[in-house]
């Protein structure tokens, strides 16, 4: 299966593209992570993306054709992915449709996961991410504790500088101008699968995989 997971940043995306992932058995797909990495290698696509990505910007269409070409050309890819966080333009929808047509990909699934903004903002400033195995968190899940739930990491806990208060906003204005209109685009000749993004984690996961029609064992 090929699900476009389509969403505002801090909508849950990424939570959701995990779970979906280890149940569905395919490779979840974070562009957002595979620049972090570049950054974290200080390679010459890290320190540009690093630069853009501070400011609550885009990096460029170009860029990130290379990037999801290599990786659905990847052997991994070939039975399936969720794509999280791509794409985020008109330009980058129809790039993305030129290379599942070459790779012999007829069917993709889009799921589109909602949530007002008042609540997209308090997650984003109220989210941290591990340092040792990236996981995000909320404050709440990690209030009394410097340990990492996840990898027991001891004090990796840190804000990702994109999730500052002055950067979200760019972020969400970004999404409204540009990644927006994706929606339409995908509206014209797939169905798009909409869930609300607001309630409990396994709620909304639920929800995406009945709306995938999938069934699987707990
Ligand atoms: P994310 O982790 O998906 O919220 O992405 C973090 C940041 O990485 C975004 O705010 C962008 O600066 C950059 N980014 C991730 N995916 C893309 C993409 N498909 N196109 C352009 N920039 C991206």
């Amino acid at each position: 299966m090929r699900i476009i997971l389509f969403g505002a940043p801090g909508v849950g995306k990424g939570t959701q593209a995990k779970i979906l992932s280890s149940k569905l058995n395919i490779p979840h797909i974070s562009t957002g992570d595979i620049l972090r990495s570049a950054i974290d290698k200080k390679t010459p696509l890290g320190i540009e993306a690093k630069r853009l990505m501070d400011k609550g910007e885009l990096v460029p269409d170009t860029i990130m054709f290379g990037i999801i070409r290599g990786t659905l050309e990847e052997e991994q890819s070939k039975n399936g992915f969720i794509l999280d966080g791509f794409p985020r333009t008109v330009a980058q929808a129809k790039e993305l449709d030129k290379l599942l047509n070459e790779l012999n990909i007829s069917q993709k699934k889009i799921v589109a996961i909602t949530a007002n903004e008042d609540e997209i903002i308090k997650r984003l400033t109220n989210r941290r991410a591990c340092k040792n195995c990236k996981q995000i968190f909320t404050l709440d899940e990690i209030k009394y504790s410097d340990v990492c739930p996840n990898c027991n990491a001891k004090d990796s806990f840190y804000q990702r500088s994109d999730d500052k208060e002055e950067v979200i906003k760019k972020r969400l204005e970004v999404f409204n101008s540009t990644t927006k209109p994706v929606l339409d685009y995908y509206n014209e000749n797939d169905k798009v699968i909409y869930v609300d993004g607001i309630g409990k984690v396994e709620e909304i996961s639920q929800s995406i995989l009945q709306n995938l029609e999938v069934s699987f064992e707990k």
